[in-house]
């Protein structure tokens, strides 16, 4: 297929984070408190998308929807809001974007009007190809009302010429490439799907006789529900009034599931691919150790993300553990601000030095990843400010060189710490005694292989390796627009 012209399109989907999109989804189906239930689902998966919160809901003659900015504490509070969300079917959504302003158009589940009744979206993922395809459907007629790349798999839908929803479904996603864990809801059933290469988690979880469909197994445990599969690679399940069916609509792919979800992503306290990601964290701090040591004295996370793997690093070598920085916790996630400016402050708001733990101590600090550097400098120099005879800083990932385009919106190559400099000048610049990340190979140990399979990687690690494991469509393409968007803030 020759190049698309992007210059076509008036809106600009790579202006900003629209078209990446980290998110958390929750869908319930056959729940008599399913609003409620999928409030808290979301409240559990906070941590995937912290920037706006919806959820709609089917009674069986009506759907019912709630957007909102903010947190899913914020949005779903009043008592009025969940009693409206009516039905025993729903599906919610949690965004997070790491830069520019999210639109309310944007806020997710997406939403349309089919010939065969309504249809609820929400999407965890990166669809590679979504600007190629978006092109080509704004050719034939189709008018866009987001930038979101999840809105190109509703006009796939709608076009389709199959005659089951399910077949239409499967018909726009055969279209795509890249990362998808999706979650639709129409009159009739509840889909969920997971590209071939199963990028995104997505796990099926059942409440008496409800089906739950959502990101991470910590969404189940907060409404007591039990934890079923999985969904696989390139699997779709319909969940509908006579329970669930899976069908596998795809050629099959290996599985290339995110590794940075157990480095830092994932709750610790969920199970992933069968792995609980916090006995995964601590193992990476295990062979962190076992590569890295020098002579300490206490050996201190960067809370939280760092907590599980300098508890694996200390055990490892018999030193203590020691909460020689606090985190308040009512701020977000540092990363997630919008402009570098917030970003700043946000590591202020984030740390402060528990001193007693620190002063005239010989200190390895841990933490899961260097992105930017931001949080990495200002750490350090807090614990050197607090007397530190030797800061030692140990990343529990290999270095972060290259973008992620499958749905975790690392920045461009060029704001990238790791990227742009080499150990002995990342050393110099973050002002520590030593450096070490763990090795690629530490990393697939720590994750139940003994080694990185460079032919054929059992996990996607572009943003370790730059190896991308699909074809980048949108990124190859030409013209990329780089107009400003009619749809930014002020104008939806
Ligand atoms: P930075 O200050 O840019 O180097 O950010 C590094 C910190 O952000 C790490 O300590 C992680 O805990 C966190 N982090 C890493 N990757 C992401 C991401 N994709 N989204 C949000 N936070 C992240």
């Amino acid at each position: 297929m020759a190049p698309p012209d992007l210059s076509l399109l008036t809106t600009d989907p790579w202006d900003g984070d629209t078209l990446h999109e980290e998110c958390g989804v929750f869908g319930i189906f056959g729940d008599a408190d399913a609003a409620s239930h999928t409030a808290l689902g979301l409240h559990a998966l906070q941590h995937r998308g912290q920037e706006a919160a919806g959820a709609v809901t089917f009674d069986g003659e009506h759907f019912h929807s709630h957007r909102g900015f903010g947190h899913v504490s914020d949005n779903f509070k009043a008592e009025s809001v969940v009693s409206r969300l009516q039905g025993h079917a729903a599906l919610g959504h949690v965004l997070y974007s790491t830069s520019g302003e999210i639109i309310i158009r944007n806020v997710q589940p997406l939403f349309a009007d089919f010939e065969f009744g309504g249809l609820a979206l929400g999407h965890n993922g990166n669809i590679t190809n979504a600007l190629t395809v978006r092109q080509e459907l704004v050719r034939r007629g189709c008018l866009f009302q987001s930038t979101s790349d999840t809105e190109v798999v509703i006009h796939l839908i709608a076009i389709s010429q199959q005659p089951t929803v399910e077949e239409r479904v499967i018909d726009a996603l055969r279209q795509l490439e890249g990362a998808y864990s999706m979650v639709a809801l129409t009159n009739a059933a509840m889909y969920g799907v997971r590209d071939p290469m199963g990028v995104r988690p997505l796990v099926i979880g059942k409440l008496d006789k409800a089906y739950i469909l959502c990101s991470e197994t910590c969404a189940l445990d907060i409404i007591g529900a039990e934890f079923v599969r999985d969904v696989a690679p390139g699997e779709m399940v319909i969940i509908d009034e006579n329970g669930l069916r899976s069908v596998k609509p795809f050629p099959s792919y290996d599985s290339k599931f995110c590794i940075f979800e157990y480095i830092y992503f994932a709750r610790p306290d969920s199970v992933c691919e069968g792995s609980s990601v916090y006995e995964v964290r601590k193992k990476i701090g295990e062979e962190l150790a076992k590569e890295s040591h020098v002579p300490c004295d206490v050996v201190v996370p960067v809370p939280d993300s760092g907590v599980p793997a300098a508890l694996g690093y200390a055990a490892a070598i018999n030193v203590p553990f020691e909460y020689g920085i606090i985190r308040n916790h009512y701020v977000g996630r540092t990363f997630i601000q919008p402009t570098e400016k917030t970003r700043h402050l946000g590591v202020k708001r984030k740390h402060n030095i528990n001193r007693a733990q620190i002063e005239g101590k010989r200190v390895i600090l841990v933490d899961d990843s260097i992105v930017r550097g931001t949080t990495s400098t200002k750490i350090v120099d807090m614990v050197r400010q607090a007397g530190a005879t030797e800061v030692h800083l140990r990343i529990s990932s290999p270095p972060t060189a290259h973008p992620c385009y499958f749905g975790i919106d690392t920045p461009e190559r060029e704001q990238l710490f790791a990227a742009q400099h080499d150990l002995d000048g990342m050393t110099k610049l973050l002002g520590v005694d030593s450096l070490a990340f763990i090795s690629t190979d530490g990393l697939y140990r720590a994750v139940g292989h003994a080694k990185r399979d460079t032919d054929n990687p059992q996990f996607c690690d572009a943003c370790f390796t730059g190896e991308y494991p699909s074809a980048l469509t949108d990124l190859n393409a030409e013209a990329l627009p780089h107009q400003l968007s009619l749809l930014t803030e002020g104008r939806a």
